[in-house]
C-alpha cells in the first residue's frame, strides 16, 4: 500500500510547449482510466498520482496506472515524517513488505527543505548503514543499484521510494488523431488496435459477423476483446458490431466462389469507410500481414485498398506470428481471440480463394450483385452499438435507432 505514485514520461519530443500539452493529456487520461479515483497533479517538475479521500494506493491500482499509455514507468511512493526514525522505519519495512532481502542498493537523497537537519551525504551514509545491518544480504553499489532508494525532502511534505515499474510508454491517446480498427475475433486485429492506440490514436471499433450462425457467442467474443482493449483507452470506447449475412449471401449468389472472400473484405471496407468518416476517424487499421492467408497476398490487399479512398494502416504487416501471439498474450487479448466462434461464417469462405485479384474485375462482380449498396446500408443501419469504458459494457443499442456514432 502507497500514498502516491510518480509518474516517468519519455521526454523525447515533448519539449517546450509540447510538454505541457503531453502532460495534460497524459494527467488527463490517468485520472480517467481510473474512475477519478485519483487527482494527478503536477509537482516539482513530474507527474504524481494521489488517491482522493485519503485512501492508499494499492496493487490493482497499480496495475491500471500502468495501462496508461504515455507512461514510460511508475515508482509508488510512501510519505514520512521529516524525522530520521520514521524514515529509517518506513524504508525497512517497504524492503520487508517486498521480500527484499538481497541484491546492492544505493541511497539518494533530494533535501530541498533545508530546514531538515540532515544533510543528504549523511543521511544516505547513515540510512544505507542501517541497511546494512538489517538486511546481511544486501551491498551497496553506488554505480549500478538493483535498488536505488530515493528520499525525498521536500518543503510541503517528504517521502520514499525504490521501485521502478516499467509501463508500455507510447503516447497518450488523444495526441494522435483517430482511427477506426477492423476488429475481427482473431488474434491478430486486437494487436494491431493496441499498438495504434499505443500511438497516441483514439479509436472505435468495426466487426462483421454472420447471423443467424453461432451469433450469440460471436458477439460475446468480440464484447470480451474490446473490453480487454477499452482497460487501455481513457474514453468510451465503441465498437460497431455489423450483420454481415445479407451481403454475403448476395455476394455468394453471383457464383465466382474464388473470389468471394475478397468481394466480402471489399464490402467490409466500404461499410467500415461509411462509419469511420462519420465518426470522424482519419484512418481504417487491419490485422493484415504479408502472406499469412490467400487474402493477404499483395494482389488482394491492393484488390481490397481499392474499395476505400481512406488509409488503411496496417501496423502488423512485416511481424512474425509469434511475436504477433506473444504481444496479444501480453495485452490479455489471447485467451479471448483463441475461442473457437467465428467471426464470419464459414459456409461464405471459398474453398480455394484466388491470391490473385484485380481491382477491375472486382468492380465488374459488384456490378452483378443485387442490391449491393442497399444492402451495405442495411448492415449498418442493423449493426450493435456496444458503448464500453474501463472494461465495462455501458450501453448497448441498434444503431438505427438513434443513429449515433462516437466523435
Ligand atoms: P485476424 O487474426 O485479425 O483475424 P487473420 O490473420 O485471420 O487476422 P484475415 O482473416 O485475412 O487475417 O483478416 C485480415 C484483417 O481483416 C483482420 O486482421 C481484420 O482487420 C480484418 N477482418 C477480417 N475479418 C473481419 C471481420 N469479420 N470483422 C472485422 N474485420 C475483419
Ligand atoms: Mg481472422
Amino acid at each position: 500500500m502507497y500514498d502516491f505514485v510518480v509518474i516517468k514520461y519519455s521526454e523525447i519530443g515533448t519539449k517546450g510547449k509540447n510538454r505541457n500539452v503531453f502532460e495534460n493529456k497524459l494527467m488527463n487520461n490517468i485520472v480517467l482510466q481510473l474512475n477519478h479515483e485519483v487527482n494527478a497533479k503536477k509537482i516539482y517538475g513530474r507527474i504524481i498520482i494521489i488517491p482522493k479521500d485519503n485512501k492508499k494506493i494499492n496493487d490493482e491500482m497499480l496495475n491500471r496506472i500502468k495501462k496508461v499509455f504515455g507512461i514510460k514507468s511508475i515508482s509508488p511512493a510512501v510519505k514520512v515524517e521529516k524525522d530520521y526514525e520514521d524514515i529509517k522505519n518506513k524504508i525497512i519495512s517497504l524492503l520487508k513488505e517486498k521480500n527484499i532481502e538481497s541484491g546492492t542498493f544505493k541511497v539518494d537523497t533530494r533535501r530541498v527543505d533545508k530546514m531538515f537537519p540532515i544533510r543528504s551525504f549523511d543521511l544516505n551514509k547513515d540510512i544505507g548503514a542501517e541497511i546494512l545491518e538489517k538486511f546481511p544480504g544486501m551491498k551497496v553499489d553506488v554505480h549500478n543499484p538493483d535498488y536505488l532508494i530515493r528520499i525525498e525532502i521536500r518543503h510541503e511534505m517528504a517521502f520514499v521510494y525504490f521501485e521502478n515499474l516499467e509501463c508500455h510508454a507510447g503516447y497518450p491517446v488523444g495526441a494522435g488523431g483517430k482511427a477506426s480498427i477492423l476488429l475481427s475475433g482473431g488474434i491478430d486485429s486486437p494487436v494491431a488496435a493496441w499498438m495504434m492506440m499505443k500511438r497516441g490514436m483514439k479509436m472505435n471499433a468495426i466487426s462483421f459477423y454472420s447471423p443467424p450462425n453461432n451469433s450469440e457467442k460471436t458477439v460475446m467474443k468480440l464484447v470480451e476483446l474490446s473490453k480487454v482493449l477499452s482497460t487501455y483507452y481513457p474514453f468510451k470506447f465503441y465498437h460497431y458490431i455489423i450483420p454481415f449475412t445479407e451481403v454475403q449471401k448476395a455476394i455468394k449468389n453471383i457464383n465466382v466462389e474464388s473470389y468471394s472472400l475478397i468481394l466480402q473484405r471489399r464490402s467490409m471496407m466500404r461499410i467500415a469507410t461509411i462509419i469511420a468518416k462519420k465518426s470522424g476517424s482519419q484512418a481504417l487499421i487491419t490485422g493484415e500481414n504479408i502472406g499469412q492467408v490467400a487474402s493477404q497476398t499483395l494482389e488482394n490487399m491492393i484488390s481490397i485498398s481499392d474499395a476505400t479512398d481512406m488509409l488503411i494502416l496496417r501496423p502488423l504487416l512485416a511481424f512474425e506470428k509469434l511475436d504477433i501471439v506473444n504481444k496479444s498474450k501480453e495485452i490479455g487479448t489471447y485467451d479471448i481471440s483463441i475461442w473457437p466462434y467465428n467471426d464470419s461464417c464459414v459456409a461464405f469462405l471459398p474453398k480455394k480463394p484466388a491470391t490473385k485479384s484485380f481491382p477491375d474485375k472486382m468492380k465488374k462482380y459488384e456490378e452483378r450483385i443485387e442490391n449491393l449498396e442497399i444492402l451495405e446500408e442495411e448492415a449498418i443501419k442493423n449493426s450493435i452499438v456496444y458503448v464500453i469504458k474501463n472494461g465495462e459494457v455501458e450501453e448497448k443499442y441498434i444503431f438505427h435507432e438513434r443513429e449515433v456514432v462516437d466523435k
